[in-house]
């Protein structure tokens, strides 16, 4: 470990100590400890989060969430930047989401365009000066250039759908009135088919303690997938995805663990739970709605409606997925339907592809 002469040294090892221990083993703090304390103070001041999970040895969604749990307890400080899409200058002015507009100037070219959370605004970790003073060489253009080109930024949106960003920062917000352009997300909807008998069969207080314990399931095979359960609408669930990959997954991990549910609880063929699924791919915008993201769009609408039309323990998908699904040769030995629909609210039929995944198959 190197050392920083006394005080500066333990009052990072200090810092890094007092974080909450469920979140973080003792291995990673130390691993954690060393990093902040490095000799290379460009390194800590607008960081790429990828950078710091190589130095760290973890996955990103693992540093994104200590690196949030670090930031609530003061040790960094959570940079929101926007890249100019025309002449590349970095603005470093948003401090906070609450700074983002629907629409930004670039201050040095002035150009204005609509605030893209995929490919403009990403998310950068500073070290907080209260624990070390870092030196006018730690702000290195240069160096962070070097650092993006070879591991990709994180974008904002990223953030944005993380649960634990979510949790632990719910005061975080894009203004009232205001978006945030989502090039790409996967949105997906499940419900439960014939919820509704299943209510009046079971009475009300037993069928939702079920209805719980499949909520449950489903936040945490999201939140293992990358994804942000965006909110539930009676017995369905609203995510989003970064990843349109990453929503299949977690499609077949949510009829696999139903599937486990269903046996573990000897239930009734009447009575098991029988999940319905939809996925759309495509543009979105961001929102804040009653202090939650939210999104909004024809992706949204398209994922809801043909949630709607699956028959259960399937997986209806838009031809944006089954597209990189093909491409993926994931699905070979699946069911693969396909019907077209005409959606209520949308214009044109809309081809949907129903899969019934081999649940048994490694993914
Ligand atoms: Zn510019």
């Amino acid at each position: 470990m190197l050392n920083f002469g006394g005080s500066r040294g333990q009052t990072i090892a200090k810092a890094v100590a007092g974080l909450r221990a469920e979140v973080i083993t003792a291995n990673v703090r130390d691993r954690l400890t060393n990093f902040l304390q490095i000799e290379d103070s460009r390194e800590l001041y607008h960081a790429n989060p990828r950078r710091i999970a190589a130095h760290l040895q973890l996955p990103e969604r693992e540093t994104l969430n200590i690196l949030l749990v670090c930031l609530q307890a003061g040790l960094v400080v959570l940079n929101w930047e926007v890249q100019c899409p025309v002449c590349g200058g970095i603005d470093f002015n948003p401090k906070s989401l609450i700074d983002l507009r629907t629409y930004h100037t670039c201050p040095a070219c002035h150009l204005v365009h609509a605030t893209d959370a995929d490919n403009q605004v990403r998310v950068t970790f500073s070290l907080d000066d209260r624990l070390r003073k870092l030196g006018s060489e730690a702000d290195d253009p240069q160096f962070r250039q070097t650092i993006d080109a070879k591991y990709g930024a994180v974008s904002g949106h990223r953030m944005l759908t993380l649960n634990a960003f979510r949790d632990l920062f719910p005061r975080e917000r894009v203004p009232p009135n205001e978006s945030l352009l989502v090039r790409r997300v996967a949105i997906l909807f499940t419900d439960l088919a014939g919820s509704t008998a299943l209510y009046s069969r079971r009475g009300d207080a037993r069928a939702y303690n079920l209805v719980r314990q499949h909520f449950n399931l489903l936040f945490s095979i999201v939140d293992e997938h990358n994804g942000l359960v965006v909110k539930t609408i009676g017995d369905a669930v609203m995510g989003a995805f970064t990843v349109p990959m990453d929503a299949l997954r977690a499609a077949i991990a949510m009829h696999r663990q139903i599937a486990h549910l269903n046996q573990e609880l000897k239930l009734a063929p009447e009575d098991c739970l029988i999940l319905k699924v939809g996925i759309d791919v495509g543009p979105c915008i961001s929102v804040t709605l009653n202090d939650r993201p939210d999104y909004f769009g024809l992706t949204v609408n398209t994922a809801a409606r043909i949630q709607a039309t699956s028959q259960g323990n399937d997986i209806a998908v838009t031809e944006a997925l089954a597209d990189e699904l093909t491409a993926s040769s994931l699905a070979k030995d699946w069911t693969w339907q396909r019907r077209t629909h005409m959606l209520k609210g949308i214009d044109d039929p809309v081809l949907v592809h129903y899969i019934q995944p081999v649940l048994t198959a490694a993914l």
